[in-house]
């Protein structure tokens, strides 16, 4: 069962107009949220996030909070699995012409939810590699749009190279990767890119940074010089979907013989626990 503009449908029986500007222009901003549990993880600050991207694209949210968690329960109950993956989408809607600008049009709403795979400790705890690219896109990387070009063609970039993920970096200047946020730690700090348009501020960097804090981590929101991420002790990744994900290979390079950081084991954990949380 997905959501499709007000009611539920089978995925098959699910359609929407070729005039629909998502289709065509790629018009619209998206949300992801993990589910543990049949629970929904950090959903305000979802749905407070997808309020800001909808802002910032001037498209009206359809909903308000009760009414987007009463659809996202119910969502959620027709799945056979605990754990979810929650994709949600909303495009500025269907014109008669396909027109750059834009009328006041009725935005398309379209849900549905994956199972959820999460990876054992112990997968994670081998570490992951990344390659480097450059990042072309564009100065509104804080707005979560459907227009992913730029990150399609990263990731298959990372694909190919069967890397975890592309780390990008502009002007000489770690930016995140193309589906996650970057962390560096160098002699015991934590450094990632400061909130703003040239990244996506994700929910699980709010969580990592939380949980550095609370193990007494220091923590620099400051962007990293790419040379760094060559030469630091730790790097990571992070993401809804994969939590949190230590990276020990970048662009053939070892990062510390290739072996797990101990300070990715703490904040990891205290990310667990959070899950577990939501698990009991
Ligand atoms: N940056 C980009 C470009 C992303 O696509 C994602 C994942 N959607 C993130 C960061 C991480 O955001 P979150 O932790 O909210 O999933």
């Amino acid at each position: 069962m997905v959501f499709l503009n007000g009611i539920f449908v089978d995925k098959d029986k699910a359609f929407v107009s070729v005039m629909d500007r998502g289709f065509l222009f790629g018009d619209g901003v998206y949300e992801v949220i993990p589910v543990y549990n049949r629970k929904l993880l950090k959903p305000i600050e979802h749905l407070n996030r997808l309020q800001k991207s909808l802002d910032s694209v001037s498209i009206k949210n359809p909903y308000n909070e009760s009414e987007w968690l009463d659809i996202l329960i119910k969502l959620m109950s027709y799945s056979v699995s605990d754990d979810q993956s929650i994709y949600l989408q909303i495009t500025r809607g269907s014109d008669t012409k396909r027109v750059h600008t834009y009328k006041d049009l009725k935005p398309s709403i379209y849900i549905e939810s994956n199972i959820l795979k999460t990876r054992t400790k112990k997968e994670v705890s081998k570490g992951y590699s990344a390659i480097t690219m450059k990042d072309i896109r564009w100065d509104r990387c804080n707005i979560k749009s459907t227009s992913l070009l730029a990150n399609i063609l990263y990731s298959q970039e990372a694909k190919k190279a069967n890397a975890e993920e592309a780390i990008l970096h502009k002007n000489n200047v770690i930016t995140e990767g193309s589906t996650s946020n970057v962390f560096l730690i160098k002699n015991g700090v934590l450094f990632t890119h400061p909130a703003g348009s040239k990244i996506l501020s994700g929910i699980t960097r709010e969580m990592v940074l939380e949980s550095a804090k609370s193990i007494n981590i220091i923590v620099k929101e400051e962007a990293c010089n790419l040379d760094d991420i060559y030469d630091c002790d730790e790097v990571w990744i992070s993401s809804s979907t994969r939590g949190i994900i230590p990276i020990t290979k970048i662009d053939d390079k070892l990062l510390n013989n290739g072996v797990v950081g101990k300070l990715w084991k703490g904040v990891y954990e205290d990310y667990l626990q959070y899950i577990k949380l939501l698990k009991s």
